[in-house]
């Protein structure tokens, strides 16, 4: 098959206008001129597309499928430990069980142009229905158990059929922690972990916290030895040698300089949330200052806990104002390439590319000339007119 549209986008920073790619299986066979591309592939159909952008299809590089259910449900009233609390109380009313189907979600995602999705989940969820629904889908089981210092490996590597994320310095065990990298690491699969999220966070590592100790105490895994470290979350995960390339910092709300040297000797990518640190309240984000640092960041909607959709390309514009020194580049590679690193895509996807997996997106009405222009009025695009992923087409608008 041949899409043409009025312009192409094939990679940062290019733009071709009267564009088109060939698709043959589930990759790219070749993007150029469409009249080029027609008469080099006399014999595939073509899916004339006037008027409308063609991008790669996007990655949003944090989520939780399964607080679907937490939709109009849950308020934020000032106190992040009380939040969790309630998002944990309400999964647990709702009588959210294994091989549940989050389709609203899986539907919000594909909608806005998404085609490969980083989710933390807590229980098997209808992996192959998710997959089937045209997600790349990379699962990292949330792991805490904060009092548990003995990993059974084997219950370990049986709990997810992808990676794991470490829910948190407040928790998840040190052990547990390294057990999961170490694991993922065997796997070629990177890790995921909120990170420096709140003050609340701060406290509970370098001393004690009275709203986290009751959350654990509350969950059965208050550890009596806890003293707290003296340090911040940052600087104790890398003292037991958690921060490496191969891990996604979710958040980093709360960081030192300090802490921005040792995230960028290690070469961690960040996953920026414009939307839920909106929501949650956080002074500004750090990221202008990790940016110089050359650390990558990358965007993610996080959940229906704390989001109104889950569409990235919403992430991308909120990200755009709060930091306009973000180039045009740039923000489509918050959307591809960084985060496609970590998770070994980079040379698959994010571009359009003969010989790349075929994941599209195509955009109706497009505005403008220039490359820059047209990642202006993109992300004032909430959903796409049609995605393909691995070849087949998976939302039509
Ligand atoms: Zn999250």
């Amino acid at each position: 098959m041949i899409i043409t549209g009025q312009y192409l986008i094939p990679r940062p920073g290019e733009i071709i206008a009267d564009g088109a790619v060939c698709i043959d299986g589930d990759r790219i066979a070749a993007v150029g001129k469409r009249d080029d591309i027609i008469k080099q592939f006399p014999n595939k159909s073509v899916l004339e597309r006037r008027g409308c952008l063609i991008t790669p299809a996007l990655v949003n590089a944090h989520c939780h499928l399964e607080l679907e259910f937490c939709e109009d449900k849950v308020q934020y009233r000032g106190n992040f430990v009380e939040w969790l609390q309630e998002v944990r109380n309400l999964k647990h009313d709702m009588m959210v069980m294994p091989g549940y189907f989050p389709k609203r979600s899986v539907r919000a995602v594909l909608s806005s142009g998404t085609t490969t999705l980083c989710d933390h989940y807590t229980m098997e969820m209808d992996f192959e229905a998710i997959r089937e629904a045209g997600l790349r889908y990379y699962g990292f089981r949330e792991l805490f158990e904060f009092n548990n210092h003995h990993p059974n490996l084997k219950r370990l590597r049986d709990a997810t059929v992808c990676s794991y994320a470490v829910h948190s310095p407040y928790t998840t065990s040190a052990e547990i922690a390294q057990a999961a990298l170490a694991i993922a690491r065997e796997r070629g699969v990177p890790i995921s972990m909120h990170l420096s999220e709140m003050q609340q966070e701060l406290e509970f590592i370098r001393s004690s916290n009275d709203d986290i100790e009751r959350l654990l105490r509350r969950a059965g895994a208050w550890e009596d030895e806890w003293r707290g470290t003296g340090m911040t979350p940052v600087q104790y995960f890398d003292s037991l040698d958690l921060l490496a390339p191969d891990v996604f910092c979710v958040h980093l709300n709360y960081i030192t300089s300090e802490d921005i040297e040792i995230l960028a000797a290690r070469g961690i990518t960040h996953v920026y949330c414009p939307r839920s640190h909106a929501y949650f309240m956080h002074p500004d984000h750090p990221l202008a200052k990790m940016r110089d640092a050359g650390i990558h960041s990358c965007l993610g909607t996080d959940s229906y806990g704390s989001n109104i959709s889950l569409g990235i390309l919403e992430e991308a514009k909120l990200a755009w104002v709060e930091f306009p020194q973000i180039t045009p580049e740039e923000i489509l590679m918050m959307m591809t390439e960084y985060p496609l690193r970590p998770l070994r895509l980079d040379g698959e996807l994010g571009k359009l590319e003969k010989g790349y997996l075929a994941d599209i997106a195509v955009w109706e009405d497009c505005e403008g000339e220039s490359f820059e222009e047209h990642m202006r009025w993109l992300v004032r695009q909430p959903t796409a007119g049609m995605v393909m992923s691995n070849g087949r087409i998976v939302y039509e608008g």
